[in-house]
């Protein structure tokens, strides 16, 4: 695959996305000022929705051929069940980790207390769906492969590949290099169209970021609640995520994967500055997918394991999160937690970042769960709602990022030989 990586002409890629954002953000306060006509973003946001459209369509057949593959090349289930459990150890423990730092600095810098709540928007917009964790376990087995499919659910997705690819090896020979080789075929024409989506990242994201940007230029009351207490807010939630993506998550790399982890984010750039820009890990995928293996060596069995996976199960950021906005919504209505509640909190936000798709706002969505759980009042969303867009940038960049330190860790555990 070594003709199909872009030939360095000009900038690099990450560069030419770094750009498109700052771009935006001028382009995004400059119209609002300028334009007499309101909604004009919606003439922009187009192109950003092609580009996700277009990562959106990749990624079922992407993620189904290359976990089958994977798997069937793995041989034996042994080395599956080691990989697998070594995976899911890593994301429980990392995002462990994440929520007790969200818990630990709310509790330090307590935001909320005295927040004013006449900031309150309608929280109609977010709708919990209140699904049991034994309902979330049996809802991976899908009853229909191709309705989880159309729905683009992951988990029951990665379920049937698995499955797929363990059978794919116990039929006769013929029938599994047939199959091997359709596989490699499909998988190799989606990676040829994921570099060529990559390629119009930076228009895309140039889209997304002036139509964020113009939306919230002219909102006075959501950059006054910038400067009160939801600016507290804010920053003990990019505090917190600094400490696990600039510390924690480099720090394991470096110990576990004995890699050197600023080469590492540095060779992943193009994939955490999608994940910050679409606020969706999801999308990110097939481009961590992508460099993880051509920029850092890693097998395509490891990564079109580990990285599916984490996209959907793995979210540092968002467990952070929850626990960040679950206490500070407490602080602000004044009701003191215990600490067995403060431990349940950290808990169901673990089950809610496993819970969350790899989609914008899904965090949002899940911290209804954790108020719930712990009796804290759902109203306390619409505190939070107004600042929702600038958390979900960057704990979306920590739930992608925290995948491919998993990926780094699984294959230098497995002894692979890596080129970070
Ligand atoms: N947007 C996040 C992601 O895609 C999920 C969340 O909302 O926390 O990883």
């Amino acid at each position: 695959m070594a003709e199909d990586t872009p030939k360095k002409k000009g900038l690099a890629l990450h560069w030419q996305i770094l750009i498109g954002i700052g771009l935006g953000i001028v382009a995004g306060i400059v119209l609002c000022k300028i334009t007499p006509y309101e909604n004009w973003y919606k003439y922009i946001k187009w192109a950003g929705d092609i580009f996700l459209r277009g990562l959106r369509m990749i990624v079922i057949p992407l993620v189904f051929t290359s976990i089958a593959l994977g798997v069937a090349g793995m041989g034996n289930s042994a080395a599956l069940g080691r990989i697998a459990g070594k995976t899911i150890i890593y994301y429980i423990g990392t995002t462990l980790i994440a929520a007790v730092i969200g818990l630990t600095l709310v509790n330090l810098v307590r935001p909320g207390v005295g927040a004013s709540l006449n900031l309150t928007e309608e929280v109609r917009t977010v709708n919990a769906q209140n699904v049991s964790f034994i309902d979330q376990i049996v809802n991976i087995v899908p009853a229909n492969i191709f309705e989880a499919m159309a729905k683009g659910d992951l988990l029951p997705i990665i379920f049937f590949a698995v499955i797929f690819g363990l059978f794919m090896n116990k039929v006769e020979i013929k029938y599994s290099e047939t199959l091997k080789n359709l596989f490699t075929a499909i998988y190799e024409v989606i990676m040829k169209i994921t570099m060529f989506i990559i390629r119009l990242a930076p228009f895309g994201v140039f889209a997304i970021v002036t139509n964020v940007v113009g939306k919230q230029a002219d909102d006075p009351q959501a950059l006054l609640a910038m400067a009160g207490s939801l600016g507290v807010f804010v920053l003990v939630v990019w505090g917190g995520l600094l400490i696990q993506g600039g510390v924690v998550l480099p720090l394991l790399v470096r110990v576990l994967g004995k890699q050197n982890p600023w080469r590492h984010i540095s060779k992943m750039s193009t994939g955490i500055l999608t994940a910050f820009s679409t606020c969706s890990s999801g999308a990110a995928l097939p481009i961590n997918i992508r460099d993880s293996q051509e920029k850092c060596g890693i097998s395509n069995k490891i990564a079109s394991f580990v990285l599916p996976l984490g996209s959907t199960i793995n979210m540092n950021g968002t467990a952070l999160y929850e626990c960040v906005a679950a206490i500070f919504i407490a602080q602000a209505y004044g009701i003191d937690l215990t600490l067995v509640q403060q431990i349940m909190i950290v808990f169901t936000a673990l089950l809610a970042a496993i819970g969350a798709a790899g989609i914008p706002m899904a965090g949002m969505v899940m911290l209804a769960i954790v108020l719930s759980a712990v009796g804290l009042p759902l109203e306390g969303i619409g505190m939070v709602l107004a600042v929702e867009q600038i958390c979900d940038m960057p704990r979306t960049c920590i739930n992608s990022y925290g995948d491919t330190c998993g990926a780094v860790i699984i294959a230098h555990s497995e002894g692979e030989e890596l080129t970070i």
